[in-house]
């Protein structure tokens, strides 16, 4: 799973601040010093029609923040969170399940879990604000 981390930790997806961001929210990780501000842009069907972040930390911070991004986009989060039954492998591509394992190889390492997961967390509390 590592190279796919090191591809998004190198090459994050979605980086800096998208145009005309609704909603945003910031997260820090005092334990390994990773730090991420989401940016996103919500429509009136609460759909994330865009979204960005920014931040700096370990590789894995960051590819989880940039596979986040990639995954998110133009899709209803709050539903994927509340409904998991709705992110079935037939609904994903081959990439996004491979991500998704990869990621979930993480949980192997507790340490790294707040890691992997801080994104996810600062998205939900985006999405939540107003
Ligand atoms: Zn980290």
């Amino acid at each position: 799973y590592q190279e796919i981390i090191l591809d998004h930790g190198k090459n994050p997806r979605n980086k800096g601040k998208c145009d005309g961001y609704t909603n945003d929210a910031k997260a820090h990780n005092p334990l390994c010093g990773d730090k991420v501000h989401i940016f996103l842009k919500l429509n009136n069907e609460k759909l994330v029609e865009d979204l960005s972040f920014e931040g700096e930390g370990c590789a894995i911070s960051l590819a989880s923040a940039s596979i986040l991004t990639e995954l998110t986009k133009g899709k209803d989060f709050l539903n994927m969170i509340k409904n998991k039954s709705k992110i079935t492998l037939n609904s994903l591509t081959e990439d996004q399940v491979t991500t998704i394992t990869s990621l979930s190889g993480v949980q192997e390492f507790p340490m790294r879990v707040k890691c992997a997961t801080m994104a996810w967390h600062t998205l939900l509390s985006a999405v939540e604000k107003k």
